[in-house]
Parts: structure tokens; sequence; C-alpha cells
């Protein structure tokens, strides 16, 4: 079989759950933010171990994704949804107990007028200008939709993995101004804000990168491990080339295996001649360029040609390998791709 396998640990994840819930005080609820099919890691699945870890709030992206994610939780749990409630999404908020984080004044109609006395949250833009509504709109409307009594007021920050960022402290300040008050619960921080501090908890976190091992949660304990077969390996002599373009050429007579993973499946073509995998302890450089569904690594220096070559492992993390193709964790984890198999290890679903 050349499909290649991505390990995912429960029990790390929960455990970094946990962990992150310590960093906050008794007062402070810490939901898992689920979104992008739990950042690759499989939602159903993540979703379920986190629940028997005791996790009772739950953030996805998109509608579509809070219906998935009830079909694995069942009814309690609480799903909230962070695009709001678009047109289209009624029925699905209605039949499968979303709770849509409403964005702007007409998600707010639509949702008051389809669905009156069904769970809501707002969101609050505190200066990302991404999501939610800004302090001059929601003034005007606060007390109205105060009265309709929302579950949750939250806002984002757009530079909470820089604690040392002026932002942070102004994001917090126009919160505070636009929430102060108003006895409901409040939610600023995802994984960054948590690390920022106390000032920054409020009554409820949404951490996801850090529960799947990812910065700035550096104490995270890793969660995925990918391991890609060797299909076959060949010979080369010094001088010959290896791969499309020819960009690496043998100094000495070398030995080198052909796995099987790309770009395809989220391996960034920016890690051509610029990336290590891992036979054991062993490091073995990726050589040539990537290719859609191989990759090709020098083992000139190994005893004996491995069965399969890690990619994700102890030894080079998702932020490590992120950092060779330049992007973040977050990119490498949602970039992962539908063609590998995913085994899951610990928890106990
Ligand atoms: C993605 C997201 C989170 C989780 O952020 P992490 O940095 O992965 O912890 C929390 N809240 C919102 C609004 C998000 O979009």
């Amino acid at each position: 079989m050349a499909t290649a396998t991505l390990t995912i640990d429960l029990d790390a994840i929960c455990a970094n759950w946990r962990a992150l819930d310590r960093l906050t005080g008794p007062a402070t609820q810490t939901a898992a933010v689920l979104k992008a099919d739990a950042y690759g890691l499989g939602a159903p699945r993540v979703a379920r171990a986190l629940a028997q870890a005791g996790a009772r709030r739950f953030f996805v992206a998109l509608a579509e994704e809070g219906a998935a994610l009830r079909q694995a939780l069942g009814p309690g749990p609480q799903i909230s949804v962070l695009s709001g409630h678009m047109a289209g999404d009624t029925d699905m908020i209605a039949d499968l107990d979303l709770t849509p984080m409403l964005n702007s004044l007409d998600q707010i109609t639509r949702h008051l007028e389809a669905l009156p006395g069904h769970a809501f949250g707002i969101q609050l833009d505190s200066g990302m200008n991404r999501l939610g509504m800004e302090a001059g709109e929601w003034e005007a409307v606060a007390g109205l939709v105060l009265e309709a009594g929302p579950v949750l007021l939250m806002s984002h920050l757009a530079c909470a993995d820089e604690p040392g960022a002026a932002m942070n402290a102004t994001q917090l300040a126009a919160f505070h101004a636009m929430t102060d008050g108003t006895g409901v619960p409040r939610s600023l921080a995802a994984t960054g804000g948590i690390l920022l501090g106390a000032d920054y908890h409020f009554d409820l976190t949404r951490p996801g990168i850090g529960l799947y091992g990812g910065l700035p949660f550096a104490d995270a304990l890793p969660v995925a491990r990918l391991s890609l077969p060797v299909i076959q390996t060949r010979e080369v002599a010094a001088g010959e080339s290896v791969g499309y373009g020819c960009t690496w050429v043998a100094e000495i007579p070398s030995t080198v295996a052909t796995v099987a993973a790309g770009y395809a499946d989220g391996l960034h073509r920016t890690l051509s001649n610029n990336a290590r995998l891992w036979s054991g302890d062993t490091p073995c450089p990726l050589v040539g360029r990537v290719s859609m569904d191989l990759i090709t690594v020098d083992i000139t220096h190994l005893h004996e040609a491995p069965a399969s070559l890690d990619i994700l492992c102890p030894s080079q993390g998702v932020d490590d390998l992120a950092a060779r193709a330049g992007t973040i964790g977050y990119e490498v984890l949602t970039g992962l791709g539908p063609r590998y198999t995913r085994r899951y290890t610990g928890g106990r679903a």
C-alpha cells in the first residue's frame, strides 16, 4: 500500500487541552476550536476524545462543519459557528442545535426573525477588522440585542502570538468598552490570548492550534506523526540528477529513496531541497523538487533502506516543517489533505 499514514495522538490532544485549561482560573471555561476538520486531523474523532476529557463547548467556522460535529457528538455539547447565521443556514442551525456567533446587523435580523428564542452569541470587532460588529454599530443595537439574551460576547485578537504587541492592550480596552456591564459571558482569547495572561481570559477561552501541538503554545505535546512509505530506492551515480528540473545532482554515488506523498498532500513545493525526513533518529535530506505525489530523499548514510520515512515526528514538529516551508504550523496541519490514512492512538473513542 502506497498510502502514507498520519498518526494522531488523541491523548496528546486531550493533555494539551487540559494544560491550556489549567492556565486559566476555575471561573474560566475552556472550549475547543475544531474548524477545518480539527485543523486537518479529523473533527469527529478529535471531538469525541475532547468531550470525554471534559470539553463541553466547541467552535467551528461553518454551519456545515457544525452539522458534522453534531453527528459526531450527539446532543448536549454547545457547538458555536464563527461565520454566524448566513442565508440558507437556518434549518441546520435549528435542527442541529448550533449556536451562531452573529457578526452583523443583517445576521442579527435574520436570526431573531427566523429563530426567535434560539441561542446565539455576538462577535464584536475590537480592531482586527475581519469579523464582528464595530463599536458604533454595536452601540446602536446593544440594548435590543442584550434583551434577546445572547449566550456569549466574543472578539478575536490580531497579534496574540506577539506578547509585546501594543495591539493586544488596544483590543483588550476596546473589548472592555464594548462589553463591560452587560452581564453576558465573554470570550477574547484563542491559544495566544491564553498565554497573554489573566486579563485576557474572561469567561471562556477558545484554543485551537495549541490543542494540536502548534505554536504559540511552546509546551504543547506533539500530536501528529506523518510516515511516508518508501516505494522504491535506487543508486544514483556521481554527476546524475534527481527529479524535475534536475535541481539536485549527486556529488558522490548515492542511494535515493522515493516516498509516497507530495505537494498535493500539503507538503509544500518550497520544501524542495530544503527539508529532512527521519528514519528513527537519523535525519535524511530531501533532495530535488517535491512533486505532486512523490518526494525523493538521500538515504546514502543509512545501513539499509527503511520501509518508511517520517516527515512529521518528535524530531521535526509542525512548526519546524512550517519554518522550512516558509509558512506557519496552522497551514501545514490544515493543508495535510485527504489522501493519508488517518490512524488514531489513545482516547477512549
Ligand atoms: C481560529 C480561531 C480560534 C482558534 O485560534 P488558535 O490560534 O488556533 O488557538 C479562536 N477564535 C477564532 C475567532 C478563530 O477564528
